[in-house]
This record gives C-alpha cells, sequence and structure tokens, in this order.
C-alpha cells in the first residue's frame, strides 16, 4: 500500500498532469488579468490585444517581427573577461550567468544583428531585460561598440532598442566604464555621418539612460516605458513629495521634452523605416509586394514618380516605378542641364534637384 500510495501514484499523477497542462499556450495580461492565447500575443507582438498593455519582449521575437521577411544576420560580439571581480553575493556571479544564459538561452543581455527593414539596410541592437535585467556590463559595452563599428564599416544606421534596470554591480566600477566607452561608440556614429536610433522599451533606467540610451538622433518611446535615472521610489523618498500620476513614463516625458515620439510597438517598423530613410536621404518606402530589387541600368535614372507620371504619361514606365533608390549617383547633371527654367520649377521643390533635372530633360524631349 505504502509503495502505492507513495511511489506509482505520485508518478502516474505527473504523468497526467504533464500532459494536461498546456501551461505556455496562455498568458495573463499583467495590467487587465485578460488571458491571451499565444499565437495571438505573439502576432502582435506581445500587446495585450485587449488593453495595449506592452509586455517585455526578447530581442529575437522583436528582430523577427521587425526585419524583412524575419531574416537577420547576428554580428558576433567579443567577449570580455569572466567575473574579474570574484564577485559573490548570495550566489557566485559566473552561477548567476550560467542560470541567466540557460532560460534566456542567450548568451549575454544584448543581441546585435544586422539586416534590412522595408529594404532598408540596418544595423540593430536590443537589450534583453530577461538577462539579468538586461544590466549593462562589459559584454553589453562590447556589444554597443560592435554594433557601432559594424554600422560605419557597412555605412548604415544604427537602431538600438534599450531595456535595462540599470548598471551591472557584479562588475563594479567596470561596468561604470561602459558609460563613457559607449558614449565614443555613438560618437563614431555621429562622425560618420550615420543616423542612429534609440528605442526606449519598458524599463530603461539607471546609467543606460546616462549614455547610450539617451544619445540618439531620435528617440522612440514604447507606451507607458518607465524611463529614468533614479526610479519613482527613490525620488519620492529622498524628495518626501508626491510625485505626479505617470511620472517618468513615456508620455510624461514626450510632453516635457524627453522623448521625440511614443510609437505603438506595432507601428514601430514603419515609422522606423520612414525615419531612417528620410534622415538618410532615401526616398519613401515602396509598399506592398515587390519583384526582384536589380531592374537594370535604365531604372537608375527613373524620376520620381507624381511629376513624371503627370508630365509624360507614355514615358513613365509602370516597371521602373519601384525602383527609386538609387537615384542619387548624378552629381554634375542639374547644373548641365540647359534647359529652359520652366521645366525645373514643377518638380525642384518636392524632389532632389538632380532628378528634377532629368525630369526636365524628359518632359521637354517627348511632347516636342
Ligand atoms: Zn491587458
Amino acid at each position: 500500500m505504502n509503495w502505492i500510495s507513495n511511489y506509482v501514484r505520485p508518478k502516474i499523477n505527473s504523468l497526467f498532469s504533464r500532459r494536461e497542462v498546456p501551461e505556455n499556450l496562455w498568458t495573463k495580461c499583467p495590467e487587465c488579468g485578460t488571458m491571451l492565447f499565444h499565437r495571438e500575443l505573439a502576432d502582435n507582438l506581445m500587446v495585450c490585444t485587449n488593453c495595449d498593455h506592452h509586455m517585455a519582449i526578447t530581442p529575437r521575437e522583436r528582430f523577427a517581427g521587425l526585419f524583412d521577411g524575419g531574416v537577420y544576420t547576428q554580428v558576433k560580439v567579443p567577449a570580455p573577461v569572466v567575473d574579474p571581480l570574484n564577485f559573490k553575493d548570495q550566489k557566485r556571479y559566473p552561477d548567476r550567468m550560467k542560470a541567466a544564459q540557460k532560460t534566456t538561452g542567450e548568451e549575454e543581455a544584448m543581441l546585435v544583428v544586422e539586416g534590412e527593414i522595408g529594404r532598408t539596410p540596418i544595423v540593430a541592437a536590443a537589450q534583453d531585460f530577461s538577462f539579468m535585467a538586461g544590466s549593462m556590463g562589459m559584454y553589453v559595452g562590447n556589444a554597443i561598440i560592435a554594433a557601432a563599428q559594424r554600422a560605419v564599416e557597412l555605412k548604415r544606421p544604427l537602431v538600438l532598442f534599450s531595456a535595462a534596470g540599470g548598471a551591472r554591480m557584479q562588475e563594479g566600477i567596470l561596468s561604470l566604464m561602459q558609460m563613457p566607452r559607449t558614449t565614443v561608440a555613438v560618437q563614431m556614429l555621429k562622425e560618420a555621418g550615420l543616423p542612429y536610433i534609440v528605442v526606449l522599451t519598458h524599463p530603461t533606467t539607471g546609467g543606460v539612460t546616462a549614455s547610450y540610451a539617451m544619445l540618439g538622433d531620435v528617440h522612440i518611446a514604447e507606451p507607458n516605458a518607465l524611463i529614468c535615472f533614479a526610479g519613482p521610489r527613490v525620488i519620492e523618498q529622498t524628495i518626501r513629495e508626491k510625485l505626479p500620476d505617470g511620472f517618468q513614463r513615456a508620455e510624461y516625458l514626450l510632453d516635457h521634452g524627453m522623448l521625440d515620439m511614443v510609437t505603438h510597438r506595432t507601428a514601430m517598423r514603419g515609422e522606423l523605416i520612414t525615419l531612417i530613410r528620410m534622415l538618410s536621404g532615401l526616398p519613401p518606402e515602396i509598399k506592398g509586394d515587390l519583384p526582384a530589387p536589380a531592374l537594370g541600368p535604365d531604372a537608375e535614372a527613373t524620376p520620381e514618380l507624381p511629376d513624371a507620371a503627370k508630365a509624360s504619361p507614355d514615358p513613365a514606365s509602370p516597371a521602373a516605378k519601384p525602383e527609386g533608390e538609387p537615384a542619387k549617383a548624378k552629381g554634375p547633371a542639374p547644373k548641365s542641364g540647359e534647359k529652359p527654367a520652366d521645366t525645373t520649377t514643377g518638380t525642384a521643390a518636392d524632389s532632389g534637384a538632380d532628378t528634377a533635372a532629368d525630369t526636365g530633360a524628359d518632359t521637354k524631349g517627348s511632347p516636342a
């Protein structure tokens, strides 16, 4: 009897319970308590379909939704010294690292990749809050430097998604050294004239907001993200005053001039594409399914669509339309164009002067 109740029954129970617990099929929204089906939640980029609460998302999940076709290549990050201080609190630092690596399946708290979004090549880095609270240690410093170097090498913009509880205290002063190091990395981008866009996600705090997360050309935040150096609790205890509602949240910071915009996660990709293309001097993204990108040399001189279409209906070949991108390598063209002024006036305002000269030549040629 003992053997049955103590050994056999638990075994049987465990077998059955294991089968009937579909635990990871449903996720409970921490904000409104709605049970959300995991696939639906993943399709909505981990945003609650009921209350729009933005849940934590891993770098890989984010990149899968961000890059064209979910395709990206990981950029190698040099590994730093392991546990230089021989640090120990309740657990040894290397043990904590191993535990975090096991639960997340990631090497460290930041993932650097390269790929294309809306056919715009970029380098991207994302911090993983589930890995030791996304804390900034030497690896994260190395990752940002690697990302900046790769961006400079490929002449691409860098997009960084921040999420951090601050510096990694297990690395002591060495983690704080990452603030100047990453600042220098950002400076490399600026010197190369490359856009650096920061997307601040919940929560971005501590030394991260005192360095690379606040040095972007554009700062976008996800709704209701906590973004601060010292948290609201600490401030409240220090100044002994009640803080206003939504203090240090994304919308509050937008109102007070700390951010450029607050963007819903599902609209983030489109917003980033628009911004990056604008900052890089590229024409707007072409929406819809496109055929293979390369179209041959004649596509290169194709002018911007609207003016060409209304000026001369016949030469505006529909096949060449989507290929707006490479229309920039026409340096001396506008000056040498000897056409009269009337043709250029219509186009010069909204498109580049070089393409305007081209359309001028076309429109002059074809009707006459
Ligand atoms: Zn919810």
